[in-house]
């Protein structure tokens, strides 16, 4: 269902007010963590303002030790939810639990499945079943085949809204926190009529890389981005090192403008 050889024509993928897909970049933007009221509704005005169509934010965190800060919860995702309200915004957030589909979907426009994730396929399938848009971001190590399987999932059990994300895979460099696979884009696209984007800030897990990596992204054709956002990433609870400032955000979708137009 996935493949290109059974459908010719780019998937546009519609969440609430925006469309994924094609020549236009679509831009997601917010914290890696809700941590707030006010820390999300602050990050969503920030992020609109300077151009950003969809808003993101976790609230169930998939963190690497369990001593790390977990997500608020039900309560983050309302806090997410007013915020996109607020702000003429449709939001996504990550599931990390097929029990957690049916309270999502009252709060969200889009699933995120992660990448620790992808191959989760008891959570693809009740993930599918709601026929909801989902973001599937590739796994830490998966192949291009693995992850057009786990999109495959998906479709199999009742979306068709998917929007693939290549977001850095595990290489022997060290030196940023993944290796961004720009390669993986067009070689993706050959290969499916779904959406890519890309996320330039888990890739590189830092700052100053963001901005060239999502020049890279669109460069490399993909139709949008979801970067990390805070207003004071040095208190964030997770993810601070990669984080934009505000006004490295506003850069960035002006730089990008110069590549290729925006949603
Ligand atoms: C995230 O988007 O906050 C996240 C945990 O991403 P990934 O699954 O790509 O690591
Ligand atoms: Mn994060």
């Amino acid at each position: 269902l996935a493949s290109r050889e059974l459908k010719k024509e780019d998937t546009i993928v519609t969440v609430g007010n925006v469309k994924i897909g094609g020549n236009r970049i679509a831009v997601m933007a917010g914290p890696c963590a809700i941590e707030s009221r006010e820390q999300i509704s602050t990050i969503a005005g920030l992020v609109r303002e300077a151009g950003a169509v969809i808003l993101r934010g976790g609230a169930f965190k998939p963190r690497t030790s369990p001593y790390a800060f977990q997500g608020l919860g039900e309560e983050g995702l309302q806090y997410l939810k007013e915020a996109g309200e607020k702000y003429g915004m449709p939001v996504t957030t990550e599931i990390v639990s097929p029990s957690d589909v049916d309270l999502m979907k009252n709060y969200i426009d889009m699933f995120q499945i992660g990448a620790r994730n992808m191959q989760n396929f008891e959570l693809l399938k009740a993930v599918g079943k709601t026929g909801m848009p989902v973001l599937l971001k590739r796994g830490l190590c998966a192949t291009l085949e693995e992850w057009l399987m786990a999109a495959e999932y998906l479709m199999a059990s009742g979306t068709d809204q998917i929007v693939l994300c290549e977001r850095g895979i595990r290489t022997f460099e060290r030196a940023t926190r993944n290796t961004l696979d720009c390669s993986a884009i067009p070689v993706v696209q050959k290969m499916t009529h779904l959406p890519v984007i890309g996320d330039p800030s888990h890739a590189t897990g830092l700052r100053d890389m963001v901005n060239p990596m999502s020049l890279a992204i669109v460069a490399s054709g993909a139709s949008g981005l979801i970067v990390e956002v805070h207003d004071h990433p040095e208190k964030a609870f997770s993810d601070g090192p990669q984080s934009l400032y505000p006004s490295q955000f506003e850069k960035l979708m002006r730089d990008i403008q110069a590549l290729a137009p925006v949603v």
